[in-house]
């Protein structure tokens, strides 16, 4: 599988990204869990990406291009990836296309979540994130443990700055400006697939694995 997963902020790419790619093991790349991963080692990359983060606002693109080529000349990506999180602008796509071209190994499909706004500022709300292993629950759709910690790894879970209500609708705004004319971009090179995003989690792999194998 050589595939990006994308969506507005709480479309749920997280989660399923992680179901996909055990799947068909591949690397899960999330350049959002990346930038956490930098943020929370205090390297020169993470304190960067804090601000930016912080706001909701989109890190410089040349910043994620580096970010993305390093990671997929890495031996594991040869057996192929799901990209999630990147690309969010066409310059990070046009990029990306650069890339694979060079390393033989074009993209096979572009899965687009799709959920409604309203849907998505309830979800990122509720939502409760584990730092450590980046698995996601929802207070009342996928409830964490009594304890506040993570069912898979232990970590305690916390709220992630960035979902805070404020935040959320400039994430939103984002989207909406730099992301979704990725759309038309996949569109036109007849490998975009969109798929509802909303429905039990189980339900929404399932429509995404059968929009893979389209
Ligand atoms: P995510 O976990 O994918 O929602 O990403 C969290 C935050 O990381 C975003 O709101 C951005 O600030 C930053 N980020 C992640 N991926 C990218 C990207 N491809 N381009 C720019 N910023 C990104």
């Amino acid at each position: 599988m050589r595939a990006v997963l994308m969506g507005p902020p709480g479309a749920g790419k997280g989660t399923q990204a992680q179901v996909l790619a055990q799947g068909a093991q591949v690397p899960q790349v999330a350049t959002g869990d990346i930038l956490r991963r930098a943020r929370e080692e205090g390297t020169p990359l993470g304190r960067t990406a804090q601000s930016y983060m912080d706001k909701g606002e989109l890190v410089p693109d040349e910043v994620m291009i580096g970010i993305i080529e390093e990671r997929l000349r890495q031996e594991d990506a040869k057996a192929g990836f799901l990209l999630d999180g990147f690309p969010r602008t066409v310059p990070q796509a046009e990029a990306l296309d650069r890339l694979l071209q060079q390393l033989g190994m074009p993209l096979e499909a572009v899965l687009l979540l799709e959920v409604p706004e309203d849907a998505i500022v309830r979800r990122l709300s509720g939502r409760r994130t584990c730092p450590s292993c980046g698995r996601s629950y929802h207070i009342e759709n996928d409830p964490p443990p009594v304890d506040g910690h993570c069912g898979t790894c232990g970590a305690e879970l916390v709220t992630r700055t960035d979902d805070r209500p404020e935040t959320v609708l400039s994430r939103l705004e984002v989207y909406r400006r730099s992301t979704e004319p990725l759309k038309t971009y996949y569109q036109a090179k007849g490998v975009l697939r969109a798929v509802d995003g909303v429905g039990k989690v189980e339900e929404v792999t399932a429509r995404l694995r059968a929009a893979l194998h389209d």
